[in-house]
């Protein structure tokens, strides 16, 4: 299921836990019965994967970076 992307160049994805990647790099103490995966719109492979708590935490932070008050215009 593809869930949308972004200019990057990345479209997200949910799998369920047994279809990670890269198990044995996936950072999830929680349980999360769904994944999320970034694959590269260039390589097609997954780029990058995190589970669903840490996803919505990852997406806090870069909201807060976005929306911080910096000089980078
Ligand atoms: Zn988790």
């Amino acid at each position: 299921m593809s869930l949308g992307g972004f200019q990057s160049g990345f479209h997200a994805r949910k799998v369920p836990p047994a279809e990670v990647k890269w198990a044995s790099f996936l950072i999830c103490s929680h349980g999360c019965a769904e994944i999320i995966q970034l694959i590269s719109h260039v390589s097609g492979e997954v780029e990058f994967e995190l589970c669903r708590i840490e996803a919505e935490r990852m997406g806090r932070v870069l909201l807060e970076a976005a929306s911080s008050q910096d000089d980078c215009e």
